[in-house]
């Protein structure tokens, strides 16, 4: 099953590369084949198979030999091992194909907002939307917790937006908060900010050194949030056992 899984999450990673690289420069998402972006042929099917055809091509379009980008092999291969992750070790409540598909939007969130610093309105309500249709027609415990576990989350990055008047935290960021908190629940929703700041305040930190970043210049949050997403998704119950064991 595990191998089966990691070749869905290839294949789903395949579409996740397509959609991040379309979605920002405004393309169609769901129609279309993938083109070279630099002498715009269409890339064959079995040319378009993922990782095989990046290591058959040694990485290189078959038409004019420009070099395919790393991200395509790169977002592949994350997709399929967070699947593969999810399946051994997610213990939530909620049901595992959602939590694929919740977990493929917040994949593109990342790239996209790493790569464009914007967290397209789009995936988040689309994550919003799913979550909640779901929410409605099934039984889910506790439900109280998770709608207020949203709520919690963006109302705090909302204060924060506007104590630091939107350069600390985007609006997008605050919107993806109640997305995720309604996903991760109580008390995994406050591992989940825990975990976010603690590794942006890391990567500032070591960027800063490294002098690729200035004090004052801004860093994308929005990928730190989904980063601590995934982390808090799979491991989040055993974490957050071990930390607050009284909540
Ligand atoms: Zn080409």
């Amino acid at each position: 099953m595990i191998y089966i899984l990691f070749l869905i999450g290839l294949v789903v990673g395949s579409f996740l590369e397509a959609l991040t690289y379309r979605l920002p420069r405004g393309e169609n998402v769901l129609r279309g084949r993938s083109k070279c972006p630099k002498c715009k042929k269409t890339i064959r099917w079995h040319d378009n198979i993922p990782l095989i055809s990046f290591a058959l091509l040694s990485g290189k379009c078959r038409d004019c030999g420009e070099k395919i980008s790393t991200r395509c092999p790169l977002i592949e291969i994350s997709t399929a091992v967070i699947f593969v992750f999810i399946w051994q070790f997610y213990t939530g409540r909620l049901p595992l194909p959602l939590v694929f598909v919740v977990s493929s939007l917040m994949i593109a969130i990342f790239v996209i907002d790493l790569e464009h610093r914007i967290i397209p309105d789009s995936l988040t309500f689309l994550g919003l939307g799913v979550v909640l249709i779901l929410f409605l027609v099934t039984d889910i415990p506790l439900l109280y917790i998770y709608l207020a576990s949203g709520a919690g989350a963006a109302l705090f990055l909302l204060l924060l937006n506007l104590v630091t008047q939107g350069r600390g935290m985007g609006l997008g960021d605050v919107k993806l908060a109640l997305f995720s908190g309604l996903v991760l629940g109580y008390p995994v929703v406050i591992l989940w900010i825990l975990i976010a700041f603690i590794a942006g305040a890391l990567v500032g930190i070591i960027l800063i050194t490294m002098g690729r970043a200035k004090l004052k210049q801004k860093i994308a949050f929005g990928p730190f949030l989904v980063f601590s997403f995934l982390i808090s998704l799979v491991f989040g119950e055993y974490i957050s056992f071990l930390l607050f064991p009284y909540l």
